[in-house]
């Protein structure tokens, strides 16, 4: 891929690049107040989404062109570059007429090719950073087709941000950060800067230091974060932005460590040991809410609990499919144990209700 490592005139490639702002440009007011105290704490590039892609209709769909004037208005005063998210080649139009620094697709366009394709179309000719989300569900390869169709368009200067992907079950993520997709990404393409979005991974205000930590221990090239005046007043992702003054508390905390062959490759083990980790935790919980499903079924049905042929079943099979990859076939079995007597306990409350 070609590319041209400069994002911005004036923004150094010194880890890590922060881009910062609130979820959605909600009032002139919200922009203003939030970009003011942004730009007081150095925050040099600004977000702000003004079409916002809602799962559900009904909710805020964002404040439409309107808000462009707003962004424009951000720039003038604090000196910062702006930037939107675009999924439409009229919004291509109208961010390129409005003076829109730099353009973000977002996951849900991400996914869609013809999307991609039309806004790659409108972008012929340009010359303007593009930063390309990953799309919602884990697939690498949609994620480098959307970078390309847009390379091909002839735009050099971009990046890719890691928002995680979403899943069914239950979890501490609002989308799993899978970190070993953005870290493959890396390897196919070593030259694209990388963005960490720890507000859409996270979802939750708590969880973005700790997600930085890991994208900058990932040698990750940035960060774009949610930052509004009044985070719990937010009309969208409202748990999940924190003010300018934590994100600057946030900020400073950051260990940014040298790029060192040894030490960053016993951090890229340890984040497969975390993300393994999390998978056996989330497919736990899927068992168990299969668990559950079978409660309601046997009591239904009158069925007791505890069905000693299919349990014996279960761990015989499974010591055996263990001690085939290579574990201690007993092992497996105690694990069993602990798994089966966790699943008799949900099921009793299910029975007992
Ligand atoms: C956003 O950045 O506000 C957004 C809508 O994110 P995503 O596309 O990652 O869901
Ligand atoms: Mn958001």
């Amino acid at each position: 891929m070609e590319l041209e490592p400069i994002l911005l005139p004036g923004i150094e490639p010194k880890r890590p690049i922060v881009i910062a702002g609130p979820c959605s440009a909600e009032t002139e007011k919200q922009v203003m107040e939030t970009a003011r105290q942004l730009a007081s704490k150095g925050i040099r590039i600004f977000r702000a989404g003004i079409w916002k892609p809602r799962t559900k209709p009904g909710g805020f769909e964002g404040v439409g062109v309107e808000g462009l004037a707003w962004l424009k208005e951000v720039k003038r005063e604090t000196g910062m570059y702006v930037a939107t998210e675009v999924a439409t080649a009229k919004h291509v139009y109208e961010a390129l007429k409005q003076g829109i620094d730099l353009l973000w697709i977002g996951a849900r366009t991400s996914a869609n090719p013809f999307a991609v394709q039309e806004i790659a179309d409108a972008l012929k000719g340009v010359d303007i950073p593009v930063l390309v989300k990953n799309p919602v569900n884990p697939d690498l390869e949609l994620w480098i087709g959307a970078l390309e169709r847009i390379n091909n368009a002839g735009l050099r200067r971009l990046a890719a941000i890691h928002r995680g992907f979403s899943s069914y079950d239950k979890k501490i993520y609002r989308n799993l950060p899978q970190w070993h997709i953005p870290i493959e990404l890396r390897r196919r393409i070593p030259e694209l800067p990388i963005f960490c979005d720890p507000s859409h991974i996270g979802g939750k205000r708590e969880l973005i230091a700790s997600l930085c930590q890991q994208a900058m221990d990932l040698n990750f090239d940035g960060l774009i974060i949610e930052s509004h005046c009044n985070p719990d007043a937010a009309w969208s992702d409202a748990a999940q932005q924190v003010t300018p003054d934590i994100l600057d508390y946030i900020l400073n905390l950051l260990v940014i460590r040298k790029e060192t062959q040894t030490t960053e490759n016993l951090n890229e083990l340890r984040h497969q040991i975390d993300e393994c980790d999390n998978t056996l935790i989330e497919v736990l919980a899927k068992r168990m809410r299969v668990c559950r499903e079978i409660g309601t079924f046997k009591k239904e049905h009158d069925m007791t609990v505890l069905q000693a042929g299919r349990y014996n079943e279960i761990l015989e099979k499974r010591g055996a499919q263990g001690a085939a990859c290579g574990m201690d076939a007993g092992f497996v079995k105690k694990v069993f144990e602990a798994v089966h007597e966790e699943s008799v306990r949900q099921q009793m409350e299910i029975i007992n209700q």
